[in-house]
């Protein structure tokens, strides 16, 4: 929460939730990572939140980016970026898609298996790849577990063919999950990628780079450790894995970039109970899943949530949005704590939610918009 995102929202006469962005905020982010880290480059992930303001920022503070389609490459050109600051960081892609990224000059890409690397080698002659190693996501809050990435044992086998094919083997990636309170957890992947770079070596290939991934977290409910904590022991994984040989490395924030940058102002549209001995109480929002608020599924981010009333005494809350979707329940399992007194049509604030809102929200389930989004 900033002042100049209150005062903002005091200014605000439309109807209907909003995103409000500080774009103070992401440069203050991003010259955290840049200083924590100043050997590896930031390719900003875009899918966080790709709105122009944002990458136009980014791409003036000498960042790169992750994309994961032609639009979202697009997007990082229009805002300024060179396409040798750009990754095709998605490890399924359409082989004319991978052609259009590299009529458009990308020559950065991400596989994890032989049948990614032809298309590559097809669609984008001599350019450089990384295999993205699988990781468990343990210890994230929104792990991103088997979808993407291949067994460290297959990892060899992916870069060598992709060597034989005329690319270039550039190194491996990984990712270690949403949302990682634990910098420990980069330790296990980076032991796996040290053995893979003296494993190809051997073979006569030689890896220069180590893709750190995403994963740094924004501050919800719980404290997270701050950058400068991941940075110190990324390092020490890297030196205790690498010896003298680091390679080069990259890290590609997505919601330690913007997640704190943002603030949802919506609205309360309804409290009542399900029967008169029901022990919590439901207040519905004009918020919910299909407009902003995605990552509650399986109530696994849990936002912080500031109201008008705060201070009052609190009691156990179902919260929920407002469409006709009994999934559109955002915290039940674990009820939310809110004031006794919050009353129908208050304002209340959403915390933390400059990533991953927007660009999950829906064109208009129930005739509900998308989320508007103001970056100031
Ligand atoms: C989504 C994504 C990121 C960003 O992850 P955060 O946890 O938001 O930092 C980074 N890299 C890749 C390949 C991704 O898909």
């Amino acid at each position: 929460m900033t002042d100049r995102i209150l005062e903002f929202l005091r200014n605000r006469r439309e109807d209907g939730p909003c995103l409000v962005v500080d774009l103070e905020v992401v440069r203050d982010n991003y010259l955290a990572f840049a200083r924590a880290m100043p050997d590896t480059r930031v390719f900003y992930a875009v899918k966080a939140n790709p709105d122009p303001a944002v990458l136009e920022l980014l791409a003036g503070l000498g960042s790169c980016f992750d994309t994961a389609s032609v639009v979202e490459i697009q997007q990082a050109l229009a805002a300024g970026a060179t396409a040798d600051r750009i990754s095709f960081g998605n490890t399924i892609k359409k082989e004319r898609d991978i052609r259009r990224a590299y009529e458009l000059g990308v020559r950065l890409y991400a596989v994890d298996c032989e049948a990614e690397v032809e298309k590559v080698a097809r669609a984008a002659p001599g350019s450089r790849v990384f295999c993205r190693l699988l990781c468990d996501g343990s210890g994230a809050e929104w792990p991103l577990s088997r979808k993407f990435g291949c067994d460290p044992e297959m990892a060899p086998r992916v870069l060598e063919h992709a060597h034989r094919l005329g690319l270039v083997a550039y190194g491996l990636s990984f990712h270690v999950g949403s949302q990682q309170r634990d910098p420990k957890m980069w330790d296990g992947a980076l032991k796996a990628a040290s053995t893979i770079f003296r494993d190809l070596a051997e073979r006569g290939i030689v890896l220069q780079m180590v893709n750190l991934g995403g994963g740094f977290p924004t501050r919800y409910l719980k404290a997270v450790p701050g950058v400068r904590a991941y940075a110190q022991t990324i390092m020490d994984s890297l030196r205790s894995h690498f010896g003298n040989k680091i390679p080069e490395t990259i890290i590609e924030p997505g919601r330690g970039m913007v997640g704190n940058a943002g603030v949802i102002e919506a609205e309360v549209v309804l409290i009542s109970k399900k029967s008169d001995d029901d022990k919590v109480k439901w207040v519905y929002l004009d918020i919910g899943k299909f407009n902003g608020l995605a990552e509650t599924m399986d109530e696994m981010i849990r936002y912080p949530i500031r109201t008008p009333f705060d201070g009052d005494e609190t009691e156990p809350c179902v919260l929920a949005g407002p469409s006709c979707d009994s999934v559109d329940v955002l915290y039940e399992k674990e009820p939310y704590a809110l004031p006794v007194s919050l009353e129908i049509g208050a304002k209340v604030l959403i915390e933390g939610t400059g990533a991953y809102t927007t660009t999950y929200s829906c064109v208009g389930f129930n005739g509900f918009p998308p989320l508007k989004s103001y970056v100031i």
